[in-house]
């Protein structure tokens, strides 16, 4: 027997039309590019999305194609994902933080037809324009005063070209499973992929984002989307601040501490959400300058690790609650988020910031496993780790055109290529990457443990802790130390600072320092070229293997 509801399509599009239909009048601020402080509200942006998709269906947009955007978060940038969406194209966020040639490996690889970019990434794309052969039209997020001189084919002021439509326009109809935004990983291994979002994962994803023990968010909070809709999906921000009606606060290209305290200020945030390095960003300038966060009630914070200090820095001392999320581009991204359950309620305070550090439970709609090299299920008591993988109607079941081939395994779960524990209480807390957790003798060692705990020593700057080959144990660890200036810690004082507090086994054979660590394009530290960089390093210990017996 068919249930008798009706059949209404979780099309993303749909959730501006609520917020322009329930919460006309509520506000969306910008930092604009040019400079200033601008506002709209959500019935304004609604007329311009139409007027957006409109124009798309003029130049020939066509359901399933390619829009791309480069851009920081602004209302107009804002307008220009609801109108791809409802012109039934999938809007393709580039990344400006990718080095360059993987921007332009990104663009051809996902076909873009136009691209939209603010005025500050025209030099950028002028120096790759010539390898773009599927752009068709430059669109600049600006008008006519503001448009730069350039070079870029039938480029075009955005104001100019919205004025070609009147807005007198319905969404083009698609299927909810068909694709409606696009973000290519960031390529720490091989070349980016291409994660594609269908209406359906976006409208679910955003809803399950909503929830009381993820961020809580309704028509009475005012949001400040720190987090780049150009990376990994706005965190769903872009949707479910809209349809929850909160008021959004978009602080355009400035993310420094002075900056974004400015709009916490002046438009009363009470929600915001941000990688760790923003909120350490802020939580200098505040600490400087003596100031408090009256109104700011919670943070969510993730895509790297958030240390105990910051959860304990916000809570004691500014009386904001943080809520550690992890997730990633493929889960849309939202995985996890560490809200307190009743049973760790009791916990003393202390043990409560211990907790926070674990990257939490996952809501309804994400299912979790830690699995052993075999696949077999781990016990989640809180110190078995292996590779965790989910599973979910916001979960990625392949990339774009194939690239990787098949990445669920035989129960459809997808491996996020990290290692976890998780414990009684179904809090998970990231190990390590798959790649980067560290094989000595059939056992497996925290890289990011290890590294966490050696940046404490007082001369180090950056810690960074890899797999080196090994006769008799197949991997152990070596500790890569960049110091702090005008410091020469010792291989022997940073050992003995790690004593005690690691299992013994999981002591670096091997200590070297080194000008600088590389990273990635979103800051992530590069292990492979570690690991390529080291590859012939011939630890003390492997030349006297039979030291090790015993140990
Ligand atoms: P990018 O490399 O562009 O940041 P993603 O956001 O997709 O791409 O990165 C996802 C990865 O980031 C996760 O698989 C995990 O390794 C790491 N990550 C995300 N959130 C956290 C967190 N709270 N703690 C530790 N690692 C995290």
């Amino acid at each position: 027997m068919l249930g008798l509801m009706q059949n209404w399509p979780l099309l993303a599009y749909k959730i501006i039309d609520y917020a322009a239909q329930q919460h006309p009048r509520r506000k969306v601020v910008s930092r604009s590019i040019e400079g200033p402080i601008v506002e709209t509200n959500y019935a304004q942006l609604r007329n311009r999305a139409l007027k957006v998709a409109q124009r798309l269906v003029a130049h020939g947009i066509r359901p399933g194609d390619r829009v791309a955007t480069l851009a920081w978060n602004t209302a107009r940038h804002l307008e220009c994902w609801y109108g791809i969406m409802g012109a039934g194209a999938a809007y393709h966020t580039v990344n400006p933080r990718l080095f360059k040639d993987q921007i332009a490996f990104i663009i051809n690889h996902a076909e873009d037809r136009l691209l939209l970019l603010d005025t500050t990434f025209v030099p950028l794309i002028e120096s790759v324009a010539d390898q773009l052969p599927t752009i068709e039209r430059y669109v600049i997020l600006t008008d006519k005063a503001g448009m730069p001189k350039t070079a870029l084919i039938n480029a075009v002021a955005y104001e100019d070209w919205l004025a070609e439509a009147d807005g007198n326009f319905s969404w083009v109809e698609v299927d909810e499973n068909d694709a409606c935004g696009m973000c290519y990983t960031s390529g720490t291994t091989g070349e980016p992929k291409g994660v594609v979002y269908s209406h359906r994962s976006n409208v679910l994803h955003s809803l399950i984002a909503c929830m009381s023990d993820n961020f809580r968010i309704s028509s009475r909070d005012v949001a400040l989307m720190v987090v780049p809709m150009f990376h990994a999906n706005s965190w769903s921000l872009a949707f479910s601040a809209l349809m929850t009606g909160a008021t959004l606060v978009l602080p355009g290209s400035k993310l420094d501490g002075a900056s974004i305290y400015e709009l916490l200020e002046k438009e009363k945030v009470t929600f915001s959400a941000a990688v760790p390095t923003v909120w350490l960003m802020l939580l200098q300038y505040l600490e400087a300058n003596n100031l408090e966060l009256p109104l700011l009630e919670r943070v969510i914070i993730g895509g790297s690790a958030c240390p105990r200090a910051m959860t304990k820095t916000f809570a004691d001392r500014f009386g904001v609650d943080v809520i550690h999320a992890w997730g990633m581009t493929e889960m849309s991204p939202l995985g996890t988020f560490c809200s307190l359950k009743p049973e760790t309620k009791s916990l003393e305070i202390e043990a409560q910031y211990d907790l926070k550090m674990k990257q939490g439970h996952p809501p309804f709609g994400v299912e979790m496993k830690i699995t052993d090299d075999e696949g077999r299920a781990l016990p989640w008591d809180g110190k078995a780790f292996g590779r965790l993988k989910v599973r979910g109607p916001a979960v990625s079941s392949a990339y774009f055109k194939g690239a990787g081939g098949n990445i669920l395994d035989d129960d459809g779960f997808f491996d996020t290529g990290d290692v976890a524990t998780v414990d009684e209480f179904g809090y998970m807390q990231i190990v390590d990457r798959s790649k980067d957790v560290i094989k000595s003798g059939g056992e497996w060692i925290s890289s990011i443990d290890i590294e966490n705990i050696a940046v404490g020593h007082p001369d180090v700057a950056e810690a960074a802790v890899i797999g080196v080959r090994h006769p008799k144990w197949d991997e152990r660890p070596l500790l890569i130390i960049v110091p702090k200036k005008d410091r020469t810690p010792t291989k022997q004082s940073v050992l003995a600072f790690l004593e005690g507090k690691i299992a013994k086994w999981w002591m670096p054979d091997d200590m070297v320092l080194v000008q600088e660590i590389p990273h990635t394009a979103t800051g992530k530290i590069l292990k492979t070229a570690l690991r390529d960089k080291f590859s012939n390093h011939v630890l003390p210990t492997a030349q006297e293997p039979a030291a090790r017996t015993g140990s």
